[in-house]
């Protein structure tokens, strides 16, 4: 039998949980208070607890299911932390700090079933999905190196995440409902492939979440160098989504457009994006290429500011981060490419 995990346990769960140890009800609550406001989720430090349900807990309960391997710190202060799982699986995430605010970019699988063409987390497909105890806990590992609830979350790190989308939305739950960790869904941003049955399933939440649709072209003929066809929809559906997105939540949508040197960086592409992002009142993340897999180029500096200048001036809202996209977005993947080769390397 699997035991259940602490880290995405429902207060009526706890409260089921205390009453078999034999506690009063009113134990739970407590427990609840030391998941889910203080982050602790190591029942030997909750003290107001009796050490005989503290004990019990560590039997009962999965308390913690991944550790913490690795933290590499970047110039700029952005930290890229890897993430193992039990079963010796990893992921990554990023706690990005920035003068007003600090943001962490969560994964919501081992590996991508979408294999985009060119990015790394995509290149061994899908090993498993994440339960959502697995991506609950990442945020607590950032809390853990930043001393504090971020700002703003994203899940842009490893994964499809609405094809990972009933564990998603028990940690979107969790994250966001007051009695639990309790953010407002305005702070969280869900990136998706536009994989479109999976907006529909997010609408169905009902929650002003953030969308981040990776448009990355304005063609479906483009976009099918870049997505294989098995995962990837085609972009009138994915625009009649968006539109539905805007509707039913009123959210406007954030258009990703990963730049690739000579394949989707040209002037009337720019153009044309221009003209979407306007219609959609969507705003572009222009992500210029960081070097992956799949021998793509990234575009000259000047190229880059060409294409984002075409943007604005026709009217869309841009931001590009040349320095930071580069370095975390876009590098998902490559620590956990690290592991595997160093796993490889310790079994020779
Ligand atoms: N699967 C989701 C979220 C994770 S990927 C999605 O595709 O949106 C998060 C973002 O990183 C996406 O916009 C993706 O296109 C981008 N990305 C992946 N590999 C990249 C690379 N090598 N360079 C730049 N951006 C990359
Ligand atoms: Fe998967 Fe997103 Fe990478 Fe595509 S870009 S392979 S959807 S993680």
């Amino acid at each position: 039998m699997t035991l259940p995990a602490l880290a995405s346990s429902t207060r009526a769960e706890l409260e089921a949980l205390t009453v078999r140890f034999g506690q009063p009800a009113f134990r739970a609550g407590q427990l609840l208070d030391w998941v889910y406001k203080r982050y602790e989720l190591d029942p030997d430090r909750m003290l107001n607890l009796p050490l005989k349900l503290r004990t019990e807990l560590k039997s009962g309960l999965v308390c913690r299911s991944t550790r913490l391997e690795r933290a590499d710190c970047a110039a700029d202060r952005t930290e890229k932390l890897l993430i193992s799982l039990a079963d010796g699986e990893a992921v990554e995430m990023a706690v990005i700090p920035a003068p007003k605010r600090l943001t962490f970019c969560l994964s919501t699988q081992a590996g991508c079933p979408v294999g985009c063409r060119f990015c790394a987390s995509g290149a061994g497909g899908l090993k498993r999905n994440l339960t959502a105890a697995e991506i609950i806990e990442q945020l607590y590992h950032g809390i853990g190196r930043a001393g504090r609830l971020p700002d703003n979350i994203v899940f842009m790190g490893i994964g499809e995440g609405l094809l990972n989308f009933s564990r998603l939305a028990t940690a979107l739950d969790r994250i966001t409902e007051p009695d639990y960790i309790g953010m407002s869904p305005r702070r969280v941003t869900v990136s998706t492939s536009g994989y479109v049955p999976g907006i529909y399933q997010l609408i169905e939440l009902g929650k002003p979440f953030n969308l981040a649709v990776s448009l990355h072209a304005v063609d479906d003929i483009t976009r099918a160098a870049l997505i294989p066809d098995r995962l990837r929809c085609p972009l009138a559906e994915i625009r009649r989504a968006c539109d539905d997105y805007e509707r039913e939540i009123g959210r406007m949508v954030t258009f990703e457009y990963v730049l690739l040197a000579g394949i989707n960086d040209r002037p009337a592409a720019a153009e044309k994006l221009a003209a979407w992002a306007r219609r959609h009142h969507a705003k572009v993340n222009l992500i210029p290429y960081n070097a992956a897999v799949g021998g793509f180029k990234r575009p000259a500096e000047v190229d880059i500011l060409r294409f984002r200048d075409i943007l604005k001036k026709n009217g869309a809202r841009v931001t590009l981060r040349l320095e930071k996209g580069a370095k975390i977005a876009a590098a998902c993947g490559q620590l956990r490419a690290w592991q595997e080769k160093k796993d490889d390397h310790d079994s020779n």
